[in-house]
């Protein structure tokens, strides 16, 4: 029998993750100390009204913001997957089926207190350097606290720094020139600097589908570019001021916006709404971890870099997925590798089950830049994860509410928030599992 090991681990950030990740490490006997850069615990729900001094978030000298989130936001997926399998999101009301992001962050505050994770987070810690240490397996983090920079050593790294801070803008032939303002969905907060505006916004996601619907209630008009050339000018149905185009095809020093359908118009805003970069300004790896058109990698099951393995992992990288389902089940997994309960594969067959993956997306053509979204298989990821720690696989009334809300956003339906079916839902749980 292999003996059950106990590590000395660092975690970068004190997010859902972070925290996720601590709470499972400690499970499994390890020594953890968290570091959070901010005074908080919760990562991007804690709603921040400070945007960045560049508010498409390009310049490299611009004053950062660690949050995303706008003043309205409710959450995109119903209450029973916002929570955990032990631990659920309380039911609603007060913001119904959805919950605000108020009551996501109490809901992670609460779990922190109640797991006694505050204790091991060091507040107003950001982690300046994360690199290999004199010994095999060891790493030596750079921490800045108070203006002081402390060195510690570890025997494991769990990063946990969030993915929706950097953003990412698409390419917009002629926008160096083009006079009108610019502005990415990491800075945006409230609709009224929008009033009287005309907006092209970039995006065909979650972000540019609730985004565009509340400015539309102050702009001038709202003019959705989306991602595909075949998509036919024309009034979004059951909305007086918002249009759909294919993409914009050039911008020009006149302030003209003209799309690839033929159409065009005069704007004041471009509005990326195009997503987020990875960015791990921290670790130095010897270019053993890169990305690369936003694929991170090697990463075996987008966790472990296998030659690092399993001294370092990642947590939180898929998108197109249950977050915090996802989130807890990674963090299992890591706990338990990290103390020998599961074993990996050899460091051989980890980077052949990456390079498989590499050849299957190229041969269907999906792009490098989609790597880490899951989607249609988030599933059998969160199913695989479970089976590899031994917990049940998610349950078919969850999955059955995730695809039912995944078709939701992916298809643009207005108001599926207020006009859920909580009802549905309870019997289909009732009949499934009598609770
Ligand atoms: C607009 C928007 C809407 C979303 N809606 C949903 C939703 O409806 N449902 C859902 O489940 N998910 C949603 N998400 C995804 C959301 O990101 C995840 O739910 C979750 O918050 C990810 O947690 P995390 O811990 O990985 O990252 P974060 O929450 O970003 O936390 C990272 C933490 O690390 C800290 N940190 C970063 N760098 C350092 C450093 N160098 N040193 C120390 N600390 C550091 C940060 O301060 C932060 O506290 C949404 C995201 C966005 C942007």
């Amino acid at each position: 029998m292999v003996k059950n090991m106990s590590r000395k681990v660092a975690v970068v950030g004190a997010g859902v993750a972070g925290l996720t990740a601590a709470r499972s490490l400690l499970s499994e006997g390890h020594h953890v100390t968290v570091f959070e850069k901010s005074r908080d615990v919760g990562g991007t729900w804690v709603y921040d009204e400070r945007t960045e001094s560049d508010p498409t978030g390009l310049d490299p000298a611009r004053s950062r913001v660690h949050g995303s989130i706008y003043h309205s936001l409710r959450a995109n997926l119903p209450r029973p997957l916002m929570g955990f399998s032990d631990y659920p999101f309380p039911a609603g009301p007060p913001s119904g089926a959805f919950p605000s992001h108020e009551e996501v962050r109490s809901f992670i505050e609460g779990f922190a207190r109640d797991f006694g994770l505050l204790e091991r987070v060091r507040f107003g810690s950001e982690v300046v350097s994360v690199g290999p240490g004199p010994r095999a397996d060891e790493w030596v983090v750079e921490v800045l606290e108070a203006e002081a920079v402390v060195v510690e050593t570890f025997e494991a790294v769990v990063v946990c720094n969030g993915h929706h801070s950097v953003s990412r803008v698409a390419d917009v032939p002629g926008i160096d020139k083009w006079p009108g303002k610019q502005i990415h969905s990491h800075n945006y907060r409230v609709p009224e600097p929008f009033r009287d505006q005309i907006v092209v916004l970039i995006g065909g996601a979650t972000s540019a589908h609730d985004i565009s619907r509340e400015i539309s209630v102050v702009a001038r008009e709202v003019h959705l570019s989306l991602r595909s050339t075949d998509v036919e000018f024309s009034k979004l149905e059951g909305q007086s001021n918002i249009w759909q185009h294919s993409p914009i095809s050039r911008v020009h020093e006149d302030g003209m916006v003209a799309f690839h359908d033929g159409s065009s118009i005069h704007a004041d805003v471009i509005f990326y709404c195009t997503g987020y970069k990875y960015s791990f300004p921290f670790l130095k790896t010897n270019g053993i971890i890169s990305i690369d058109d936003n694929r991170v990698g090697p990463l075996y099951q987008h966790v472990f870099p296998p030659k690092l393995a399993p001294s370092i992992s990642f947590i939180g990288l898929p998108n197109k997925v249950i977050p915090f389902l996802m989130i807890d089940l990674q963090s299992k997994w890591i706990a338990q590798v990290l103390s020998s309960k599961v074993m990996l594969p050899p460091e051989e067959e980890m980077m052949a089950s990456i390079k498989a993956l590499y050849v299957k997306m190229e041969a269907t053509g999906k792009p490098r830049h989609h790597t880490h979204m899951l989607h249609p298989y988030e599933i059998d990821y969160m199913n695989w994860l479970a089976a590899q720690v031994g917990v049940p696989p998610l349950d078919k009334w969850k999955e059955q509410m995730y695809l039912a809300v995944f078709e939701c956003y992916s298809s643009q339906i207005d108001g599926y928030r207020d006009n859920w079916d909580d009802e549905y839902w309870n019997r289909l749980r009732l009949s499934e599992t009598g609770l």
